[in-house]
């Protein structure tokens, strides 16, 4: 079924779009002023924190989804607030497939969360590896996941860190029926728009981006779904009331006024990119630095679990991440950019590598 007869309707689960979703205190009276008696919250203040935090935050976080809208010129009603992306990940399968009985596809190598979500709410998996250029094989994947609900792209991907071609991803947009979600965690990394101006184009298209990697709020948990207005309406209805802290609402707001540092910083992190591939590149062990679009590099090179023990069993550990039992990833480690300092360290490091010393070292 080709994405032009869409329907959204015939798409998720029948039970949730009868839901009557929660109605809770700050649905039902939307005001700001006044006295409230209505929450069961602690009046007179909280314990123990510096910034008042007694009152229940904006379960639909208005003034963050604004300023959203704005810096990605879209609407505030095509947007989704999650804590990190993995809750929408989560609450995309949920509206959409039936345990055990509907199924999702990806494409391995790729982000782990689409299958382990997945598998937590008994959805079945169809894997449909990139080639061996780590792109998609569009026409094994249309066939593929013709019955299935829902397809996780990764662009730039996890782990192998390129971005997908842009026409690949257009195809599976017109001639897949069902959901696309393309996630674009590292897209701030890339020299490349993305999707979410696309919105208007493709109704079956969510996009999925996160203040984790390029806005460097990891620890405030908070990831976007940018979808239609009706997707994102379901989405809504089945979250958790209050999903989204106030103080990672407050965190956000604040981080949104500074769009000119986290630009800053996604330069200085290209550059330092640039520079450790090509100083990894110049390591006699080393096979190949995989060209990146993300704030990582993967890398194939002779005995990569060797290398791995040697990087954590040294004085000061580094830890990269093995990659090397993964589907179209033998061999290699994923390396994150680190700040110069590190990088130099861990260059350093690597040159000072011999294969045959490896478990000596450490003793
Ligand atoms: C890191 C990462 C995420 C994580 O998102 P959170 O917002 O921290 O939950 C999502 N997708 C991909 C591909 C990632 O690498």
């Amino acid at each position: 079924m080709p994405a032009a007869m869409f329907d959204l309707h015939r798409l998720v689960r029948p039970h949730l779009l009868d839901l009557k979703p929660y109605s809770s205190a700050r649905d039902e009276y939307t005001g700001h002023s006044g006295i409230f008696l209505d929450a069961n919250e602690n009046a007179l203040g909280s314990v123990g924190v510096q910034t008042v935090s007694n009152r229940y935050p904006d379960p639909y976080q208005r003034e963050v989804r604004a300023e959203l809208a704005r810096i990605r010129e879209v609407g505030p009603e095509n947007i989704f607030l999650g804590h990190g992306s993995d809750e929408a990940i989560d609450l995309i399968i949920r509206l959409f497939c039936e345990p055990g009985k509907d199924s999702i596809a990806h494409t391995p190598p790729t982000y782990g969360m689409y299958a382990v979500s997945a598998a937590i709410n008994a959805v079945k998996v169809v894997e449909v590896p990139l080639t061996p250029q780590f792109q998609l094989d569009t026409d094994l994947l249309l066939r593929k996941a013709a019955k299935t609900k829902v397809i996780f792209l990764c662009s730039p991907n996890n782990p192998t860190g390129n971005l997908l071609r842009r026409e690949d991803i257009e195809k599976v947009l017109r001639e897949f029926g069902g959901i696309v979600v393309v996630d674009e965690a590292y897209i701030d990394f890339a020299d490349d728009p993305g999707f979410v101006k696309r919105l208007a184009e493709f109704p079956n298209l969510i996009v999925l981006q996160t203040f984790s990697k390029a806005w460097g709020l990891a620890a405030i948990r908070l990831g976007m779904a940018y979808a239609s207005p009706e997707i994102i309406r379901l989405l809504q209805k089945i979250k958790p009331p209050y999903n989204v802290s106030q103080s990672t609402q407050t965190a956000a707001l604040e981080a949104l006024r500074f769009v000119r540092i986290k630009d800053k910083m996604v330069t200085s992190l290209n550059e330092e990119r640039r520079r450790l591939a090509q100083a990894l590149a110049k390591l006699p062990f080393v096979q190949q630095v995989y060209p990146s679009d993300a704030n990582f590099l993967l890398v194939c090179m002779d005995d990569p679990e060797a290398v791995y023990q040697y990087l954590i069993h040294l004085p000061q550990p580094i830890i990269v991440r093995d990659r090397s039992k993964v589907i179209r990833c033998g061999g290699c480690l994923r390396i994150t950019v680190g700040k110069e300092s590190e990088n130099a360290q861990l260059t350093e490091a690597l040159k000072r590598y011999r294969p045959e010393t490896v478990g000596h070292e450490s003793l």
